[in-house]
């Protein structure tokens, strides 16, 4: 290994990290902005390393992960924070299990929802499951946690959560890497009972993971991420990954400032490593003066601190820097009590709003044209109260935009497919679901099997684009050859499985095939077909 510094991604630090620390496999569903550590894995597979491959969602991949520990191996799982919840059956279980092989969790939060539906804190679910969670502030951390991550899995027998977020994964910066370290050996776990998650087994074994919680606490304790710097006692401050950051980038004119006043640093304590190290918190609330009566909280996300620190002191009153949205230095600086940054403002008021918007000949626009005149020849009134129009996660979520304003509902993947049903079986005369063939095959055929099985009159559109889109042209997991047998399969009727070109030139004909589909008032399949342009591109 040379000592040479690489330029990477937050994301592809955690990746090489991973291969450094000697990952035998990795799984994944792609979700932004998480994409980029499985892509840069997949490519290094390509070439002859590990196993690497994307899954149908979340839960599958971390039950494959899940299964490379039970063999002695190590493996990551990445996801972006909505995933966690697909996966979280797994996961939360996976803590209660004798993790063999190292088994670490990526998951990164989206502060702000660039472009995810919920800001939702990955470090709650990780306290939920009451195992270790690691929380870089910058690349090289990442790289170094993620290598720290699986020592720690195998050191107490749990997975490890590795949390990031966008800012952190999607910026690029030097990394130095270490000696790479070997893959395990294959060595199948022989204690039955630590993977069998019998009530009789499962007792036991979530009284040993209770009773691990020490063990954490003082490895977290420990940890020398977690760390005070600041010497001045009449002000205690927190920080956590980006917060750490932004409170340093302000340093020099809060120090100023303070040496005005005749203060010196205040008490800092950051924080990277969790379970909370509430002995250190303790440590630094004692050491406070008596003229503290304020503790500032500067973490990104959700107030998982702020909130613990109500369980901690009582004495002070405990402020969080934002609560929705992403932390920036500029609001770290207000926090701190400084003056806005002097510097070239840069007025985006005239420029005008450039909404995300389909690209120009984007096969989605074809079938939202064709559906949008079935639904209105069906029924012509205004917001056309006899048909529902449920959509899900994916490009044509953008159809929602006009000049379609198709979609009336996006809640999370797969949901088109149940809303449909639950809107039919409500009595709603017409019901339809809008879904990609991704998002169709991460979680929207669960539903459609339940459609099967009460042939729920509505009708599930899947707009076959033949690939992942919105991450960035990820292959789907069934190619599009494969996708009206697999529905076939599920036992939907042959004659009202319709399979449609999604095309300009036959835009009428679509959409008088589709009417009489949402007409029928049984379950009905119809598939649009046709290339996505940008993977089109992409390959040639
Ligand atoms: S990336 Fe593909 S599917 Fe998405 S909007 Fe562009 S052409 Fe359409």
């Amino acid at each position: 290994m040379s000592n040479e510094k690489l330029a990477l991604l937050g994301d592809e630090a955690v990746a090489l990290g991973a291969i450094h620390a000697g990952v035998s496999a990795s799984y994944g569903y792609p979700g932004t902005p998480s994409t980029e550590i499985l892509e840069y894995l997949i490519a290094q597979y390509e070439k002859g390393g590990p196993v690497a491959r994307w899954c149908s969602n979340e839960k599958t991949a971390l039950e494959a992960a899940l299964g490379v520990s039970f063999a002695g191996r190590r493996s990551i799982v990445t996801m972006k924070h909505v995933g966690l919840n697909v996966a979280a059956d797994a996961f939360i279980n996976a803590a209660l299990l004798g993790i063999k092989g190292g088994l670490v969790i990526a998951v990164a939060d989206d502060p702000g929802m660039h472009s995810s539906q919920n800001e939702q804190d990955s470090r709650f679910y990780a306290n939920f499951a009451m195992v270790p969670c690691l929380e870089p502030r910058n690349q090289q951390e990442a790289y170094d946690m993620t290598r720290e991550a699986f020592d720690v899995s195998e050191r107490f027998h749990v997975p490890v959560l590795l949390r990031l977020v966008t800012r952190l994964s999607h910026a690029r910066a030097a990394v130095k890497p270490e000696k790479a370290r070997g893959q395990n050996p294959v060595s199948k776990t022989t204690e039955k009972n630590l993977w069998m998650l019998l009530p009789a087994f499962a007792r036991k074994n979530y009284a040993a993971l209770i009773e691990k919680q020490k063990e954490l606490e003082e490895w977290s304790f420990r940890h020398p991420v977690n760390k005070f710097d600041g010497s001045e006692k009449d002000m205690a401050i927190i920080t956590s990954g980006l917060g750490g950051n932004y409170f340093e980038e302000n340093l020099d004119d809060f120090t100023a400032m303070r040496k005005k006043q005749g203060k010196k640093a205040p008490l800092h304590l950051h924080i990277g490593a969790y379970p909370l190290p509430e002995k250190k918190i303790r440590k630094l609330l004692g050491a406070v003066g008596d003229a503290v009566d304020e503790v500032l909280v500067i973490e990104e996300g959700q107030p998982f601190i702020t909130q613990k620190l109500f369980g901690i002191v009582s004495d002070f009153s405990v402020k969080p820097v934002v609560q929705c949205g992403e932390l920036d230095p500029d609001n770290v600086r207000e926090a701190l009590g400084l003056p806005p940054r002097k510097g070239i403002s840069i007025s985006t008021g005239e420029l005008p709003p450039r909404p995300p918007q389909l690209c120009q000949g984007c096969p989605h626009a074809d079938s939202y044209d064709a559906i949008k005149k079935a639904v209105t020849e069906i029924d012509p009134r205004p917001g056309h109260p006899d048909v529902g129009i449920n959509s899900d996660i994916g490009c044509y979520s953008l159809g929602a935009a006009p000049p379609w304003s198709v979609p009336e509902s996006i809640v999370c993947m797969g949901a088109s497919v149940g809303m449909a049903k639950g809107a039919a079986d409500a009595g709603l005369k017409h019901c339809i679901a809008v879904i990609g063939d991704s998002t169709f095959l991460h979680s929207g055929i669960t539903s459609l099997l339940d459609a099967v099985a009460a042939d729920t009159p509505m009708t599930v559109i899947i707009l076959d684009n033949s690939i992942v889109a919105m991450t960035g042209c990820q292959p789907t997991i069934v190619p599009s050859e494969n996708l009206a047998k697999l529905i076939l399969g599920c036992g939907v009727k042959p004659e009202h499985l319709l399979e449609l070109e999604a095309k300009k030139q036959i835009v009428e004909e679509n959409a008088a095939k589709l009417k009489k589909e949402i007409e029928y008032r049984g379950l009905s399949v119809v598939i649009f077909k046709r290339e996505c342009l940008e993977a089109f591109r992409k390959k040639r």
